[in-house]
């Protein structure tokens, strides 16, 4: 693990269990230099305990570079609550990990992310008031799906020359809050939508309300279509699933979608524009860092709206520098962190 710290430049990593509730939380703390560390807390099963603090180690991280490139004055962090069978006071762990970040003293500020939502913040608000998206202060997932889709159109602009989606194929991974708010989107621009989810109530639900065409979930990565759009769970782009991608471009939510820089590099080699997910996914950042901060609606969809061009500025200098948009946007976030 200390290996994997030193590699990221995580500042530090915190463990908490709580023997009443069975809590078994980690918060990883990537970068406290520009503010607070911020970012949301995972509430996941993990096959072991290490896979989830490599979870919230290399999460944390991309919550920096997202922070840095956004120009929002917070650090990264990452919490991960791990998730056990069976839970008999949800409210209560959720206070218990709250008591926790009290702890922390203000160097990490949570918030929602896959498997937790704003009442859990709301029972974590009861013991701190470094959380964020309490059911007051607001769901950043659709704000996360806003820019998603800016995103969207931004990279069908960079790679297929319009950023008119309609009748663009488009295959969407996950239909979870933010996955199904982004093909929401998508289908009120005339996209036609590709979808897959381990829920199949979800997918149902898609087929019914937008059209969307079911595809088996192993099957969609493969399958032809002009973006695909992963909004599901993070490392889904390795060596073996790019190979098999078909597809113009890859632009979707999901955290962590890389399993390494160089399977960007293999990307970019096959001619797959792919927008880095820390730049694409911001939304929901930039939503609760601006409401923690008390800024106006109006303040916050303007910075929204930079999210396309900021994804369009980094294509530019990947073209220009013939490098991945990965790496183009990894060096301008160290750049801004470590100047
Ligand atoms: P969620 O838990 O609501 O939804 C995830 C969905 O993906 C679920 O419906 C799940 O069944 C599905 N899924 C998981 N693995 C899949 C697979 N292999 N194939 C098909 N479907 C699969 O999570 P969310 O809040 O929508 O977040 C989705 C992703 O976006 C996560 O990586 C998250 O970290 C990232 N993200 C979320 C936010 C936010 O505000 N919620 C902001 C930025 C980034």
């Amino acid at each position: 693990m200390f290996a994997l710290m030193q590699s990221t430049r995580t500042h530090a990593l915190h463990l908490a269990v709580d023997p009443v509730t069975g809590l078994r939380a980690v918060v990883a703390i990537h970068d406290c230099r520009a503010g607070p560390a911020l970012g949301g807390c995972r509430y996941l099963a993990y096959p072991d305990d290490e896979s989830a603090m490599v979870d919230a180690i290399r999460l944390a991280q991309g919550m920096s570079f997202k922070a840095a490139l956004a120009g929002l004055p917070f650090g990264g962090g990452k919490a991960v609550i791990i998730r056990s069978p069976h839970v008999e006071n949800r409210a209560g762990l959720f206070e218990a990990f709250g008591r926790f970040i009290e702890s922390l003293d203000g160097r990490y500020i949570t918030a929602v992310d896959s498997g937790t939502s704003t009442t859990d913040m709301d029972c974590v608000a009861q013991q701190t008031r470094h959380v964020t998206s309490t059911t007051a202060a607001g769901d950043p997932a659709p704000h996360a799906a806003m820019g998603v889709f800016a995103g969207i159109r931004a990279t069908a602009m960079a790679r297929l020359g319009t950023d008119n989606l309609e009748g663009l194929r488009i295959a969407v991974q996950g239909l979870g809050n933010v996955g199904y708010a982004v093909a929401e989107q998508l289908h009120a621009a005339g996209a036609e939508l590709l979808v897959s989810d381990l829920d199949q109530g979800k997918v149902q639900l898609a087929m019914e309300q937008l059209a969307a065409h079911p595809i088996e979930p192993s099957a969609l990565p493969s399958t032809p279509c002009d973006i695909f759009a992963p909004c599901g769970l993070g490392s889904i782009l390795n060596g073996q699933s790019v190979s098999q991608l078909r597809c113009a471009a890859v632009a979707g939510s999901a955290n962590n979608q890389l399993t390494s820089l160089q399977v960007a590099d293999q990307l970019e080699k096959r001619g797959i524009l792919y927008a880095p997910d820390y730049v694409i996914n911001s939304g929901g950042l930039i939503y609760v860092a601006l409401k923690h901060q008390g800024e106006a609606v109006g303040t916050i969809t303007a910075h929204l709206a930079r999210i396309g061009t900021r994804l369009t500025e980094v294509y530019a200098h990947a073209q220009a520098e013939k490098r991945s948009p990965a790496r183009v946007a990894e060096a301008l976030a160290e750049k801004l962190i470590y100047a």
